[in-house]
């Protein structure tokens, strides 16, 4: 497509995004997009309501089918956010492809995980006629804006941050992170969370609805956008900021253990399996990996994630089946032992997964469907994501691309 005719329908998008605020009032939790980007909201009475919108961006990497833990720390949440957002918020939910490759992966296995995902997300209720669902890998602005972040994220940043360890540490099933340093470290890796900031600063993401371990991604996410803005500002005044500075949003159970190691969190790149259950996993799988969950030898059952962490998941993974607290299901527990604990675990995953897995059974069938998706997904997120390109690369005094 020319850039022109890119122009116009990215113009005639955004004037029916327009028509559709109408009188939308905002809604749902957290700060609003205003909020996040630090602007005082106590003012703003007399602007159009849908300057108050949010943008929503999360991505899941293709590195295998989706366990509990990305369930309950972000997928769920996804569902969540898109029935609840009002009608002028935008939410991407992106499979990112490019951050997988930052370990070894069989070439094979990818394609077929990235389809798989696509089908898992519509599987677990994502709407593409409301969200903007796609594979990063497939729209290469993410690259173009990740170079430009690197050239202004400092090093010393970049060795602050610890996931990396984790993910050599599960992927090598290694006992704990002390085990792996940076001599197998590369610099994909390294820098991926350069990468993530620009996945979600390229759509100008207000809200990032992710779990726990990527609390210092999304802290680096924001650094970045105000070393970018502050950089253009100094260079000239009337570049006000670029780009909104990002708020995570969490959900309660934000962190989920692995079953054989609980003091790791589940992880779709450990090698056990026996670690997680999938949301393809039938009731008998799921059955047979709770009931070796590793707990501990303490009679009754309490919450305390310090020094009982695997009896702890079972009751956060409960709590979470049933949108409770993990301390108030600990109660109805305390005369209880684990087996009768890990009998209730069981059947409330067994119904909680039963729907998504009997929806995927169906829709990874349907793969012109989902090519569809893919596609219609890739082709919004171009649109939003040229416009945002077009200004980076002006303000950086780069060349126009024709
Ligand atoms: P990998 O091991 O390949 O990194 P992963 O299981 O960590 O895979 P990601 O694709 O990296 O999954 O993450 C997708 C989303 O799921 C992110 O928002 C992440 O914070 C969340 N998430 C991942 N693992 C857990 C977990 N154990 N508990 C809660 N949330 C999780
Ligand atoms: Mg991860």
């Amino acid at each position: 497509m020319s850039s022109i005719s890119l122009r116009r329908v990215a113009h005639a998008w955004r004037v029916q995004r327009r028509a559709l605020c109408g009188t939308a009032r905002y809604y749902g939790t957290g700060p609003s997009g205003l909020e996040a980007r630090g602007e005082d909201t106590a003012s703003l009475k007399t602007l159009k309501v849908h300057t108050l919108s949010r943008t929503y961006f999360s991505g899941i990497q293709p590195t295998g089918v989706p366990h509990l833990g990305n369930y309950l720390g972000a997928l769920r949440n996804w569902v969540k956010l898109q029935r609840e957002a009002a009608p002028h918020d935008t939410l991407y939910f992106s499979i990112v492809g490019w951050h997988a490759l930052t370990l070894p992966q069989d070439r094979k296995v990818l394609l077929g995980a990235q389809t798989d995902m696509m089908a898992l997300l519509l599987a677990i209720g994502l709407d593409p006629k409301r969200s903007i669902i796609f594979h990063q890998s497939q729209n290469p602005n993410h690259l173009e804006l990740a170079w430009y972040l690197n050239c202004i994220t400092p090093v010393g940043k970049l060795r602050r941050m610890t996931t990396w360890k984790g993910r050599l540490a599960d992927s090598r099933n290694a006992n704990d992170e002390s085990e792996v340093d940076d001599s197998l470290l590369n610099t994909g890796l390294f820098t991926y969370p350069v990468l993530q900031a620009a996945d979600i600063l390229l759509y100008k993401a207000t809200h990032v609805p992710v779990g726990e371990d990527q609390q210092q991604h999304i802290e680096l996410c924001r650094d970045l956008a105000e070393i970018f803005n502050r950089q253009l500002e100094a260079d000239n005044k009337t570049f006000r900021a670029t780009f909104p500075l990002p708020a995570p949003v969490y959900t309660p159970s934000k962190r989920i253990l692995s079953l054989r190691d609980p003091t790791s969190k589940m992880s779709k790149s450990s090698p056990i399996e026996q670690s997680r259950i999938l949301l393809t996993d039938s009731p008998e799988e799921i059955k047979a990996k709770i009931r070796r969950a590793v707990t501990d030898s303490v009679q009754g059952i309490t919450y305390d994630p310090v020094n009982r962490p695997g009896t702890s998941n079972l009751l956060t993974i409960l709590a979470a089946c049933e949108n409770t607290e993990p301390e108030q299901v600990a109660d109805l527990y305390s005369g209880k032992d684990h087996g009768h604990l890990k009998s209730d675990v069981i059947d409330a995953v067994v119904e909680m997964l039963r729907r998504p897995r009997e929806e995927y059974e169906r829709l990874i069938q349907a793969r012109t469907y989902l090519t569809e998706v893919a596609q219609d997904g890739l082709w919004k997120a171009k649109l939003q994501s040229e416009q945002v390109m077009r200004t980076v690369r002006e303000r950086l005094g780069m060349l126009a691309t024709p």
